[in-house]
């Protein structure tokens, strides 16, 4: 018995790439073309945990039947789906506890910070904050530098991958210096999910001029580079509309900081 397909709205589609942050989630290969799949091939079937993030690679697995090992069965698409979005959620989770460690030392953002005229904590705290950033790159740089220095391509991946999330979470408590909906609606992770995942996509499509996964493993190596460049710049961006006004904040010291490895 065929089953009728019953599309999914904008909106769950939306929900659906959001909790996997638009990458598939058995791969976990980033910027690749993902569509959403129904599990249990039942295209009518649209109930959450039936929607599964996929690229199109891993999706042909899925529809390979029989052979040795090559089939991508629905328990196993299960197992990858709850997985990774239980690590989506987790690093979201911890840029949300450094947001309010760091960010909601004077007011917390359901405050309209616009209407406070000026006050001397908030611009401390702000100050503080990016003038910690330098060291916190470091740390976070010193933590990878083993795997990036392995030469194995999915270690160094793996590293960068890592990398970019903990600076996705200090953008997202940088937001918290900004009035709410500052960066487009109620929620900064869906602004840096979306604008981090186009950058992958970008880097990742202008590396294989032959075509998609034409360029082998090493296109996951210098996309990963590229967007890590990317997204410290966005660090920087911010930054400097910050604090960059504040008489107390030296911007070229802070550069040369930031930029050290
Ligand atoms: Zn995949």
């Amino acid at each position: 018995m065929t089953k009728n397909r019953i599309p999914i709205s904008a909106d769950q589609a939306a929900e659906v790439m959001f909790a996997s942050d638009r990458t598939c989630c058995v791969c976990n290969d980033r910027g690749k073309v993902v569509q959403i799949h129904h599990i249990d091939d039942d295209p009518s079937n649209n109930i959450k945990n039936n929607l599964a993030v996929l690229c199109l690679e891993c999706h042909n697995d899925t529809q390979i039947k029989g052979g040795f090992g090559r089939k991508l069965n629905s328990d196993l698409v299960i197992k990858y789906h709850d997985e990774w979005l239980l690590r989506v959620k987790k690093r979201r989770d911890e840029a949300d506890k450094l947001a309010v460690s760091k960010a909601f030392i004077v007011e917390p953002r359901a405050q309209k910070i616009e209407t406070i005229p000026y006050s001397e904590e908030r611009t401390d705290a702000i100050l503080e904050y990016v003038n910690s950033l330098p060291s916190l790159r470091r740390e976070l740089q010193k933590k990878a530098k083993p795997e990036w220095d392995s030469g194995v391509t999915s270690r160094m991946v793996g590293a960068s991958y890592k990398y970019v999330d903990t600076l996705q979470g200090i953008l997202v408590t940088l937001t918290s210096f900004y009035p709410e909906g500052n960066f487009g609606g109620d929620d900064p992770h869906k602004f840096f999910s979306e604008l981090i995942s186009s950058r992958y996509a970008w880097h990742r499509s202008h590396a294989e001029p032959d075509g998609p996964n034409t360029g082998g493993t090493i296109v996951n190596v210098t996309t990963s580079g590229n967007v890590v460049s990317d997204v410290e710049k966005m660090i920087e961006d911010m930054a400097q509309s910050l604090v960059g006004y504040d008489d107390r904040f030296n911007w070229r010291e802070w550069s040369k900081l930031w930029k050290k490895m």
